[in-house]
């Protein structure tokens, strides 16, 4: 007996859409793409409860005739390529004929269109694959089409839906992606009767700043490079912007938009030297490339994009933005690690024969247990190598220099930390016989030889464990501020804040809107200084942007590990010996000792043993 059958076309269509329309972000991607691809001038979207209840979209582009806006619906059906060598020559942003089937299996669409030269236009009513009716109607010149109720028809999927504000900010990125790859279209995005972008047809440089604010503007380094491969052109952000997640990165290819990891990293490397290696610098990136030397066919969603030569376009994209940025007078500062550093002034003169220091140290050693534990010659020359991503980022600790009283060549030194991993629980110093080292170390003298604690990174450990233990179990205190600083955002993150202003509150911030995309600030967290409020606020948008998961508890490790570098002792502050008692004091009644929360080591002892060894 015979048993294959072919899927009836609705739920054919259904399985395509669950690639193709994954959230109302995704309906509002595939409707725009479609209105640009009909050579619209102008994109109107409309969305009410984040997409969920309906996504209009309204365009003056060509429209359809009443045969094609009924064949529109129907599997495969497109008007963009007709044969398999077109997919090798793509000028349009669709071609696979699977949207509109797709949304019209999974939700109700209406939709209105008219060509320019017709009078009457159509009208066609779909619900989950089936036209429920198709008539004439007066309408204007382009196409107006309304998805209502997605996901009516499969409740799971409906349900899997996230909150309206996370799916709104989905929508915001597909929008602004969209929006950057034609200035010229001007757009406006209605969320339940609000505007939440209004850009007006304009050039690269005004739409980005309509996007993401006029601060941006004085940022942007324009890029250029034409060769027989691929033209470049667009904008880089000074280093100066890149921050540690803040920013936005956009590549796109022949006006498309696309994630590239290799690409990111010439980017990056472009950059090196001249930015913190943990930050990233914005972009805004096009390549326009042969279609032929693409395949954009990988993917339903289309953001990966392969091509062919890549590593071509890596070295040339390279090349592109180091010109840009050395046209722009930017020479790399001498030090990336501004946390702390002493001045350059302070380093002693190179020396002929560098110090190369050697430490050693036993992997199981505690250093804190001073009794009955005593340390074999072999164990001595145990080397333990150190965690490698604790050096590969950062290079050599801030603080080395300063322990050996020296310059060392920094590819002589065999990083070496104990491994203490796992946090000990050591005892507190029976001393308060404590001195300070250059305005940032606090120096005690302990059973095994001499304990170097970083003051900064101590105070931040206690702080950080403070923060935390308020925050998960009573409200912040706030204090006012007496100029309400402003908070100007993009579009997405001004939505973004919504959504995380409960725990904002909670956490003694107070902020109210003040404008369009813009927060004013009344009170901070008591305690936060003043001057970083900023800095943290963005840190955390940049935080949730990323994380979607356990929000709540997260933030408030973020929160405190915020609030605690913020308002931890400076170096170069000067304590007394009683400062210096409390802070030890504070130290050794936390729960850890050795790592702060973000992973910097605290303390170190230097072994007597070998302080023995340089005078043996
Ligand atoms: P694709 O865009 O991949 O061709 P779609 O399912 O998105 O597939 O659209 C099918 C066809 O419907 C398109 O090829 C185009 O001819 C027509 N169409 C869709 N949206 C519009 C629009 N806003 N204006 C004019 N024609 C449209
Ligand atoms: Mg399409």
């Amino acid at each position: 007996m015979d048993i294959i059958r072919l899927l009836p076309d609705s739920v054919a269509n259904q399985i395509a859409a669950g690639e193709v329309v994954q959230r109302p972000a995704s309906v509002v991607k595939e409707l725009m793409e479609n209105s640009i691809d009909a050579g619209a001038k102008h994109i109107q979207i409309i969305l009410k409860n984040a997409g969920k209840t309906s996504i209009q979209v309204i365009d003056d582009g060509k429209g359809m005739s009443p045969q094609d806006a009924r064949m529109a619906f129907e599997r495969h059906a497109t008007s963009k390529i007709s044969a398999a060598q077109d997919l090798f020559n793509i000028h349009t942003l669709g071609f696979r004929g699977e949207a509109l089937p797709s949304i019209a299996s999974v939700a109700e669409v209406e939709i209105k269109t008219r060509q320019a030269h017709e009078e009457l236009g159509s009208f066609i009513c779909i619900a989950a694959s089936e036209i429920k009716s198709q008539e004439l109607v007066n309408t204007s010149q382009g196409t107006n089409i309304i998805v209502k109720n997605l996901f009516y028809n499969i409740p799971a999927r409906r349900k899997f839906l996230k909150s309206d504000t996370t799916e709104l900010r989905n929508i915001t990125t597909e929008f602004s992606r969209i929006a950057l790859t034609c200035p010229h279209i001007a757009f406006t995005l209605i969320h339940n009767g609000s505007t939440i972008y209004q850009l007006p047809a304009s050039n690269l440089r005004q739409r980005i700043i309509h996007i993401f604010g006029k601060n941006i503007n004085s940022k942007l380094i324009p890029i250029q490079c034409e060769t027989e491969l691929t033209q470049i052109t667009g904008f880089i952000c000074s280093p100066q912007q890149a921050r540690k997640t803040y920013g936005e990165q956009f590549f796109f290819v022949n006006n498309r938009f696309m994630k590239h990891q290799f690409f990111h990293k010439a980017v990056m490397e472009a950059y090196s030297g001249l930015i913190n290696p943990e930050s990233i610098p914005s972009y805004f990136i096009y390549f326009t490339v042969a279609p032929s030397d693409i395949d954009i066919n990988i993917h339903p969603t289309k953001t990966e994009i392969k091509f062919q030569n890549e590593s071509d376009f890596f070295q040339i994209l390279m090349a592109t933005l180091k010109e840009a940025l050395g046209k722009f007078n930017i020479t790399p500062p001498l030090d990336f690690d501004t946390e702390g550093q002493l001045p350059y002034q302070s380093i002693s003169p190179k020396q002929s024969t560098p110090y190369v220091p050697h430490i050693t140290y036993k992997a199981g050693y505690n250093p804190f247990h001073y009794h009955n534990q005593t340390l074999s010659p072999e164990d001595s020359d145990f080397e333990v190598s150190a965690p490698k991503q604790t050096y590969e980022k950062k290079g050599v600790p801030a603080n080395w220099d300063i322990l050996f009283d020296g310059v060392q060549e920094e590819k002589t030194i065999q990083a070496t930390i104990p491994n203490i991993i796992e946090p000990i629980k050591p005892t507190v110093p029976n001393t308060s016989c404590h001195f300070q080292l250059k305005g940032r170390y606090i120096v005690t003298p302990v059973q095994s030889g001499l304990m170097l604690i970083d003051q900064k990174r101590a105070h931040e450990r206690i702080l950080y464990e403070k923060y935390l233990t308020e925050l998960h179990t009573q409200k912040k205190n706030s204090q006012k501020t007496l100029f309400p600083e402003l908070l100007e955002l993009s579009a997405e993150d001004f939505l973004l804040i919504e959504e995380l202003l409960p725990d904002l509150e909670y956490l003694g911030f107070e902020l109210n809107v003040f404008g369009k995309n813009c927060y004013a600030i009344h009170a901070t967290p008591a305690d936060l200084s003043y001057n970083h409020t900023k800095e943290i606020l963005i840190e955390l948008i940049e935080y949730y942007k990323n994380t979607e998961r356990n929000i709540r508890n997260k933030a408030q490790e973020r929160i405190a590990l915020s609030l605690a570098k913020a308002s931890a002792i400076h170096y170069d502050s000067t304590l007394t010996c009683e400062e210096m008692t409390l802070l030890v004091d504070q130290l050794f009644a936390c729960e850890t000792q050795n790592f702060t929360a973000d992973g910097k080591t605290i303390l170190h002892i230097l072994q007597y043993e070998e302080v023995n060894n340089w005078f043996s």
